[in-house]
């Protein structure tokens, strides 16, 4: 009750998400995904409805909504909120310039050559994606999965067992991403089973965790998951996250980020670039800022892939470079800089900003700085380093 009223809350609804809770034992976020945020009916408690978003919602084929947490950080009076953007349909989905059909299948090289279970995305040779659900917090707007989530036209046989045996076979890897759709809606004992289960492969060394929930449903880290999570063991446990917005941040981030850290799990941020809701460089630097101040470490800043349906947030690709360029490197805490990047079906590519060599001959190069200051380094040559002292 405590943490909801740190909230800009909009609807008494989350007064009654308590009451329930109390009554029936049944825990916060379970409560929370069962009761979902994802009729025209429930969102109307939260914002007042453009014609423009209940049109898009009464024609909508793809799954929509979030929890009654995240929903209540929409801004009730403003269609440009951007926790609003993200989670309520728009008439724009139907439209499709630069998209993808079959993105996923695409670009998860899922009909190469390569026989793997549906359960097994691949591109690098040490690391796989996991992909054990098709369920989230949020059916995000943007989502570049969203065939397999958000649309469910591409349906995926979630075998864990089956993946588990196809990591254990394949020696050379040595990370798995867990991913789904959102895994930490597994239930407690099911993400035991995986992470026990991976630990016992001789060869995997980590296990990394993309999850949206500590954004959308922060009550999912109770104090059962920090005992599924927080053993130590010498294969460590990170989590990777998706928050693109400081307005999506609240006390309840903050305390669940807390519950993280604390049982040893390092929390990163994966952002997606996104137009109208953090293509601007005050959300930009903000969002990076407020992310280090709940001890989340900006990981990844992505380009929007190609997926169909989500040309409407799409910016140009010089976008991000700009952004940090202008927001981010020397203008704040270099620990708040994530790498930009291009996500394709042969790797993430950096697309980083390039003002930094002005120039550069035989003998130096001439280096730029964040306010234009010029500085200069030698140019050092292989071979010369070679013979050097140094070495
Ligand atoms: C993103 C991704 C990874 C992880 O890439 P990192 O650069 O290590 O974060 C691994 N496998 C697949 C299929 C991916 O999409
Ligand atoms: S949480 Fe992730 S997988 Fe789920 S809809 Fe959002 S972007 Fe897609």
């Amino acid at each position: 009750m405590q943490d909801l009223r740190n909230q800009p809350i909009n609807t008494p609804l989350a007064e009654e998400v308590v009451k329930y809770n109390y009554a029936d034992k049944m825990e916060e976020w379970q409560y929370q995904m069962s009761n979902q945020v994802n009729t025209l009916e429930e969102l109307k408690k939260y914002i007042n409805i453009t014609p423009g978003e209940e049109k898009a919602i009464e024609e909508t084929t793809a799954r929509w909504g979030t929890t009654p947490y995240f929903a209540s950080l929409m801004d009730p009076n403003n269609s440009n909120c951007p926790v609003r953007k993200q989670v309520v349909p728009s008439i724009h989905e139907q439209n499709n310039l630069y998209g993808i059909e079959n993105y996923l299948v695409y670009k998860e090289n899922r009909s190469g050559d390569e026989e793997r279970p549906d359960t097994i995305a691949r591109q690098y040779r040490d690391r796989i994606a996991f992909t054990v659900v098709n369920k989230c917090g949020i059916y995000c707007r943007h989502c570049f999965r969203k065939e397999l989530v958000v649309d469910k036209s591409l349906q995926l046989r979630f075998d864990v067992d089956e993946g588990l045996e196809w990591i254990r076979e394949h020696t050379e890897l040595r990370e798995v991403l867990v991913t789904g759709g959102d895994p930490l809606l597994l239930s407690d004992e099911k993400i035991d089973y995986i992470i026990c289960k991976l630990r016992e492969i001789p060869h995997i060394e980590m296990i990394r965790f993309g999850s949206r929930l500590p954004i959308v449903l922060p009550h999912r880290i109770t104090k059962g998951l920090q005992r599924v999570l927080g053993r130590y063991h010498k294969v460590p446990i990170w989590l990777n996250t998706q928050c693109n917005h400081a307005n999506e941040i609240t006390e309840k981030t903050a305390e669940s980020v807390w519950a993280l850290l604390t049982c040893g799990v390092n929390v990163g941020n994966q952002a997606v670039l996104l137009k109208g809701i953090n293509d601007d460089k005050k959300s930009f630097k903000e969002l990076h800022q407020k992310l280090l101040n709940i001890r989340i470490r900006p990981y990844y800043v992505f380009y929007l892939e190609p997926a169909p349906g989500i040309d409407h947030f799409r910016t140009p690709v010089e976008k991000g470079a700009e952004l940090i360029r202008d927001t981010i490197r020397g203008h704040t805490s270099g620990l708040a800089q994530p790498m930009y990047v291009i996500a394709t079906k042969i790797g993430k590519i950096p697309l980083m900003p390039d003002y930094y060599i002005v120039e550069k001959d035989e003998e130096k190069y001439t280096l730029q700085n964040y306010r234009g200051e010029i500085t200069t380094i030698p140019n050092i040559h292989e071979d010369e380093t070679a013979d050097s002292p140094l070495h």
